[in-house]
């Protein structure tokens, strides 16, 4: 059998393992949009979290697999038509994540300094398409909007110091961004409750741990007490709580601050005389329906980044769900042959490791469903590219990338990610 991947993040290596696991002949072939592999991986999770990245020694090893062909920097629905692909091989799957930014709806929101978290993310990460961001740190307040972990990843980004970034990948042009940073107070603004914040515990730790800033709570102390003693509580929501309710009673008097403020939905943004402001209406949450009052309140934001969940890239030929946030499918069949899995197919939520079921439940449906056997298409693939003079990267260029950017590696840190394709191409 010949299969079409398309993506090369969690959700495509493992589908990648589910499929030779059930069938070693099965030929696979990768195509990603941008030139390096890992997706998620090598661009979202954070470049302090390297134990997170170490996945990526597995997903090499399914990559070094003699039956697996990688085709970086192709653009499915661009450089090749979803009909070229779905005629070429017996299926593809369409695995290519949630890369872009769920839209904050800000009356005003002309506002130059104002990222989406896919965006900055990128940007601090080396991601090709964010690299040119610019973001300017010299500014006593940053905003962050949303409760989950992206959130804690970027103010945890703001806040550490370059020591406190030993070890991690960081880009470089990144990190002599942050050095100008006069950041003072980091904002994590909830539209909800303490409760509700979809925050982990481990990350929520972090925040206790920084060497310059520290955790502050605006949240009264007694009504995160009620929560935590109200019954039947998850065991993830209440050891939020008390993490919560430990960065209220261990202040260390750090001049700088993360500041958590609940039940604040932003609707505005304000740029007059070079400042700028962010409107927030205080809300309460009734029957989980979030009910935004007339209270407004007023942050004055030098920096803003929205965190509040991603959806797919639209693929030509492809429709999507009505949500528009991921591929319209059918328990992950979308049409004809065309098959999808992790966040392509459904919401933006969950860990890596969340990827390994949906990926080998999609490979027995793919198994049973689709019979052809059409002849293996990696050669004609790479006429056609080549007739249209699109410059893939193989494996074995991805091999000699990797090795230069281990090699390129400042001091102190793990590695100096190739950002640019004009240079990456002049690597090799
Ligand atoms: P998320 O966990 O879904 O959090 C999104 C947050 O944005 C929620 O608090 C949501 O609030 C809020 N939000 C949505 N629309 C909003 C609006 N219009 N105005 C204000 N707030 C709004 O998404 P995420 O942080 O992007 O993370 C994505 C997934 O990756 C999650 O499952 C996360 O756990 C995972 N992840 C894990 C790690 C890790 O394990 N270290 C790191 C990063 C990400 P409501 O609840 O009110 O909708």
């Amino acid at each position: 059998m010949n299969i079409a991947i398309v993506g090369s993040g969690p959700s495509a290596f493992y589908t990648t393992q589910s499929l030779l696991r059930e069938d070693q002949d099965i030929k696979i072939d990768i195509f990603e949009k941008l030139p390096a592999p890992f997706g998620l991986v090598r661009y979202g999770v954070a470049p302090d979290h390297q134990k997170t990245k170490n996945i990526i020694r597995l997903f090499s090893k399914y990559l070094d697999e003699e039956n697996v062909a990688y085709f970086g920097n192709v653009n499915i629905g661009k450089d090749v038509s979803i009909e070229l692909i779905s005629q070429l091989y017996d299926a593809v799957i369409i695995s290519s994540g949630a890369s872009l930014d769920k839209e904050l709806i800000l009356e005003g929101d002309n506002y130059k300094n104002l990222f989406g978290s896919a965006e900055f993310v990128g940007w601090y990460n080396g991601n090709p398409l964010h690299s040119k961001l610019n973001p300017n740190f010299r500014t006593k307040n940053a905003v962050i909007i949303g409760n989950g972990n992206v959130a804690l990843d970027c103010a945890r980004i703001l806040s550490k110091s370059k020591e406190e970034l030993y070890q991690s990948d960081i880009m470089d042009y990144a990190l002599d961004t942050l050095s100008t940073s006069a950041i003072e107070n980091i904002y994590i603004i909830g539209r909800r409750t303490p409760k509700e914040a979809k925050f982990t515990i481990s990350e929520l730790r972090e925040m206790g741990e920084l060497k310059t800033f520290e955790p502050k709570v605006n949240y009264n102390k007694e009504d995160l007490e009620k929560i935590l003693n109200s019954g039947e509580l998850d065991t993830k929501v209440k050891k939020n709580i008390e993490v919560l309710l430990s960065f209220k009673s261990n202040q260390k008097k750090y001049k700088k601050k993360i500041i958590f403020k609940f039940l604040s939905s932003p609707y505005k943004i304000v740029s007059k005389n070079d400042q700028t402001h962010i409107l927030l209406k205080k809300s309460v949450v009734k029957n989980n329906n979030i009910v935004v009052t007339n209270e407004v309140e007023n942050i004055e934001a030098g920096i803003v980044i929205s965190a509040i969940g991603y959806k797919v890239c639209p693929i030509d030929g492809l429709e999507l769900d009505p949500t528009k946030n991921f591929f319209a499918n059918k328990n992950g069949h979308i049409k004809n042959n065309i098959y999808t899995n992790g966040w392509a197919s459904g919401a933006s939520v969950g860990v890596i490791g969340t990827n390994k079921i949906g990926a080998s439940l999609l490979t027995k449906k793919v198994l049973n469903e689709v019979k052809s056997k059409k002849p293996y298409a990696s050669e004609k693939i790479k006429e056609f590219l080549k007739q249209k003079l699109i410059k893939f990267i193989t494996k074995d260029d991805w091999k000699k990338l990797d090795k230069i950017e281990i090699d390129l590696a400042k001091e102190n840190f793990t590695r100096a990610k190739l950002a640019d394709l004009k240079t990456i191409f002049k690597y090799l």
